[in-house]
């Protein structure tokens, strides 16, 4: 089958490639940059999208860039590379004259509000109560499909919590102060800290690739894209410490990683949401890495 992937080119999107290459099917990357095996946002406006089965979107600006500071224009690029994108394939999928079978919209767990206690599944009621929710508002929203669209295509939105892998995301950034032996929990390190294993993100957006066997439900299905180990920051913390045998005895205080990143994207690090993969386990989606140090163990011996 063929599919093409919105930010492709990037940590979760290499993988996914990897994924698809690996099953057999042909993986068509949408990027800012022309290039083999590419087509460009501006292309797939003026063409239209090309005849495939599947659609993915992962573009968007990097939260965590280090290079970039917290400010006006770095926010309306957090939202525009987002929403932009999402609704120019949506777009692209309507206008087909034979849309894909799947469409698949990978946005973020920042919609449920960090609580100590809440657990939230894929069907939790969630309001926007912050910048980061806002953003998860217009951005599934902007993936939706007319109605007449959405019975042929099925929509499906994966909500991924951090994403852990060798090969870039919070691992690339955090392995280095570990390995010195600077790490250390942030905030109080009791908020819930949700993850995933890159790899097995990949393969819950392969699973929402797969075309639907009946007609599709008529609003997207969303499948939370974290491990069903709910783990805290600090049990991370020990964990990865453990993993790579180094002392984790530096606490980070919540006002420095706070001043450092800004506060409404350092909560995403010193505050968190227990959040429960119900959809994805019920619809039979096997994980590799369900617990720590198994996915630890992985990315840190690669
Ligand atoms: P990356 O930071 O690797 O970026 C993915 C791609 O987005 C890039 O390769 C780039 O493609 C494109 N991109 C970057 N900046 C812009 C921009 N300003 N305008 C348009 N396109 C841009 O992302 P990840 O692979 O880590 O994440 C994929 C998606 O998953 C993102 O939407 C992210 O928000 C979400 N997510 C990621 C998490 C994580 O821990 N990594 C956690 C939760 C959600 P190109 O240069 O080819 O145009």
């Amino acid at each position: 089958l063929t599919n093409r992937v919105g930010g492709g080119s990037g940590f979760v999107g290499r993988e996914l490639t990897r994924l698809l290459t690996n099953k057999g099917h042909e993986v068509t990357v949408i990027s800012r940059q022309p290039g083999p095996g590419k087509i460009t946002w501006g292309e797939l406006e003026s063409s239209g999208l090309p005849a495939c089965e599947g659609a993915v979107n992962l573009a968007g600006e990097n939260l965590m860039n280090p290079f970039r500071w917290w400010n006006e224009s770095y926010k309306k690029d957090l939202f525009s590379s987002r929403i932009d994108t999402t609704k120019t394939l949506a777009r692209a999928i309507a206008a087909s004259p034979s849309p894909p079978r799947s469409w698949v919209l990978v946005s973020g767990v920042a919609c449920y509000k960090p609580s100590l206690t809440a657990q939230y599944t894929e069907d939790s009621e969630w309001t926007p109560f912050d910048l980061l929710s806002k953003l998860v508002k217009e951005w599934e929203a902007s993936a939706l499909l007319p109605e007449d669209v959405a019975k042929t295509t099925k929509q499906s939105v994966v909500r991924p919590g951090v994403v852990l892998g060798c090969d870039g995301g919070a691992m690339k950034q955090m392995l280095l102060p570990f390995w010195l032996g600077l790490g250390g929990t942030l905030g109080s390190g009791n908020q819930p800290f949700p993850w995933i294993h890159v790899s097995d993100l990949a393969g819950i957006i392969a699973h929402a690739l797969e075309p639907p066997a009946d007609t599709p439900s008529p609003s997207p299905q969303v499948f939370n894209g974290v491990a069903p180990a709910l783990n805290t920051n600090y049990e991370f913390t020990k964990e990865l410490g453990r993993v790579i045998r180094r002392p984790t005895i530096f606490p980070v205080p919540g006002f420095v990683v706070n001043t450092l990143l800004g506060a409404e994207r350092g909560m995403v690090l010193t505050q968190g949401q227990k959040v429960v993969p119900e959809r994805t386990q019920e619809s039979g989606f096997q994980y590799k890495y369900p617990d720590l140090t198994s996915a630890l163990k992985e990315i840190v011996g690669s």
